[in-house]
């Protein structure tokens, strides 16, 4: 079998630790390792791995940043999903190793792109990955995430404490307090603001698919609608943006 080279590195690699990707480029072992886990080769072209290290670089930033001594929500079976409500901000531990592993990359999402979770059935259809016998939560994104579903080995008691987690965050769940009705009004005038913003990204959307770039306008039209549909997102996003800002970290990469 023929010898080739790593695509990034240049490193020349035998037939046994070459990784090819599903576009037919190879990489090294290491070159593979830097992605973290959320990579597949089988899945993924050499343009998800470009974009996902670039990712991976601002994550870690947003990591140091922001995560310090900060309190997290943990879900999952491994990789571990932490959430924390102090920044808004969620992410993936993607590497193996423990406490003293050098390489941690990180996959950051933010509270106000998940537009679905839900419990299901493993599917390798869905993602190879997945073993029939199992069950995941499948977390969905939007935005410009390169990789916007993961799938968490969980339980049942599991996605009910990230359900009440998340539908909480979004305000979905009525609030029993005496302050009803003041919050009833805050959350028709966030309510407002909401579809406004929803109503801007579908006609993004439109003016896209118009002017040709499919892929994108779907995007927008998608992300415009589950703003729409899935309680309140505005106070997340403000959040996020002003600790970025603060921080002087841009979520574009
Ligand atoms: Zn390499």
């Amino acid at each position: 079998m023929a010898k080739t080279n790593c695509v990034k590195c240049g490193k020349e690699i035998g037939f046994t630790s070459q990784v090819k990707l599903v576009d037919g480029n190879f990489l090294c072992k290491d070159c593979e390792k830097k992605a973290g886990k959320i990579f597949d080769p089988m899945m993924h072209s050499l343009d998800v791995y470009d974009q996902l290290l670039k990712e991976q670089e601002r994550d870690q930033k947003i990591f140091d940043a922001l995560f310090k001594k900060k309190r997290t929500f943990q879900f999952g079976k491994g990789p571990y999903i932490h959430a924390c409500e102090d920044n808004g901000f969620m992410y993936i531990q993607t590497d193996g190793g423990g406490l003293l592993s050098k390489n941690k990359v990180y996959n950051m999402y933010r509270f106000q792109d998940l537009a679905s979770y839900r419990f299901v059935d493993g599917n390798p259809n869905m993602d190879h990955r997945m073993k029939k016998d199992q069950t995941y939560i499948e977390l969905k994104f939007v935005g410009d995430y390169v990789i916007d579903t993961l799938y968490l080995l969980s339980d049942e008691e599991e996605f009910k404490e990230l359900t009440r987690y998340f539908d909480k965050a979004f305000e979905l769940v009525q609030q029993n307090n005496k302050k009803g009705m003041f919050k009833a009004m805050k959350g028709l005038k966030d309510g407002i603001r909401q579809e406004q913003e929803a109503a801007t990204n579908i006609s993004k959307g439109l003016q896209g698919i118009l002017s040709g770039n499919k892929e994108m306008a779907l995007d927008n039209m998608k992300s415009g609608v589950q703003m729409a549909l899935r309680g309140n997102r505005i106070k997340w996003s403000e959040l996020t943006e002003k600790l970025l800002r603060e921080a002087n970290i841009s979520w574009k990469v």
